[in-house]
């Protein structure tokens, strides 16, 4: 069953006289459980894609919605309400407060979510192998500890639809797997995955690969 449809997106972007049309009627479905990679050069389209699919900007035609429920041209609260409850997603920087203790970063993001669960901070910390940073602030953390706060933040909820841009560009082998072992876990538990990437490599763990160039969906 699909929990997220796509159709017929358009995004175009100005620039003086210049227009770039980074979307180019794209659609394309999500099922539940499914682990799909999103794969295309740099500017081929994809954070474009990810910021229409997740309500954060709006296609200038076309339209998203999630579990039947349209998303696109709804009011800002009403589009900040079903990303909420629908979406986890990681960025390749900036997933954390800075002003937060790395618990605190988790525990905000399951409230957002309303489900609170200080267990489950504890276990995710470990999960990720840093619970001796959870009383720590983002900026005194090494760059493979942020990627793994990060990772945990954003799955702590377990959103039912998890985006993931360019995930594994920044980190390091160990967490690079991790991630897959997240992915895994994930797709056992029924939640569905986007991952977008130009890595083949990482796209060999997805169940389909959707190829994007030029704003264009190549294989949906
Ligand atoms: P990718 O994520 O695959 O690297 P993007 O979605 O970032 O691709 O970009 C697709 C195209 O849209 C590129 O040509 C890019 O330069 C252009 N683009 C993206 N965002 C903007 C923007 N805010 N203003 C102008 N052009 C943009």
């Amino acid at each position: 069953m699909a929990v997220l449809d796509a159709v017929e997106l358009y995004r175009f972007f100005h620039i003086g006289d210049d227009e770039t049309a980074a979307l180019r009627g794209v659609s394309l479905s999500l099922d539940a459980g499914e682990t799909v990679a999103l794969v295309g050069p740099s500017g081929s389209g994809k954070s474009t894609l990810i910021n229409c699919l997740t309500g954060l900007d709006e296609p200038d035609g076309g339209w998203v919605s999630i579990n039947k429920e349209r998303l696109t041209r709804r009011s800002e609260t009403v589009r900040a309400r079903l990303r909420a409850r629908t979406f986890g997603i990681m960025l390749q920087s900036g997933n954390l407060f800075q002003h937060l203790t790395i618990e605190d970063n988790i525990m905000f993001q399951m409230q957002i979510a309303g489900k609170t669960d200080a267990k489950r901070v504890l276990s995710l910390l470990e999960a990720v192998g840093i619970s001796h940073r959870g009383k720590s602030y983002p900026p005194t953390l090494s760059g493979g500890e942020i990627a793994r706060a990060g990772l945990a933040t954003v799955v702590a909820a377990d959103p039912p639809i998890l985006i993931a841009d360019e995930p594994t560009a920044e980190v390091d082998a160990q967490t690079e797997e991790l991630l897959f072992e997240l992915f895994e876990h994930r797709k056992r538990t029924g939640l569905t995955t986007l991952l977008s990437t130009h890595s083949n490599a990482l796209a060999l763990h997805a169940d389909r690969i959707i190829h994007i160039r030029d704003g264009r969906i190549l294989d949906a």
